[in-house]
């Protein structure tokens, strides 16, 4: 299965292949930041089955060991990755081609949450990071 996502002017492109590891809502007051929206739903690849393609990303430091990336033409939010995550990419589900063809399966970081934001789901809800991440 291969998949692709770009940014919103098109320049910053990439391309996975296979299932994501994992896909989840995060409530965390930096991916909220970043990406300026209530709450974010991403997913993680191994490097391994990414790549960039098109313009690569700009990213910076937001913390000792976190790289999050975004597009230098548009601004929009591309991929986070994290020492503490070594070979693998987290993107950001909207970006994909297809975003409707994706399903999140629980919420981290809930604890974080902004209180006006109604989500009628019945996925699991871990107040802080995923139990085994
Ligand atoms: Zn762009
Ligand atoms: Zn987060």
């Amino acid at each position: 299965m291969i998949r692709t996502g770009h940014c919103l002017c098109g320049a910053t492109r990439y391309r996975i292949e296979g299932p994501e590891t994992w896909a989840c809502h995060c409530h965390c007051e930096s991916c909220r930041r970043q990406t300026a929206s209530p709450v974010t739903t991403f997913f993680g690849i191994p490097l391994s089955r990414f790549e960039w393609t098109g313009q690569p990303p700009k990213s910076w430091a937001s913390s000792p060991g976190v790289r999050r990336s975004f597009c230098p033409t548009c601004g929009t939010p591309m991929a986070f990755q994290a020492d503490r995550y070594a070979g693998e990419i987290h993107l950001y589900a909207a970006t994909l081609s297809d975003p409707a063809g994706f399903e999140p399966a629980f919420h981290v970081h809930y604890a974080e949450r902004l209180p006006w934001l109604k989500l009628d789901d019945s996925l699991p809800r871990h107040p802080g990071p995923a139990p085994d991440g």
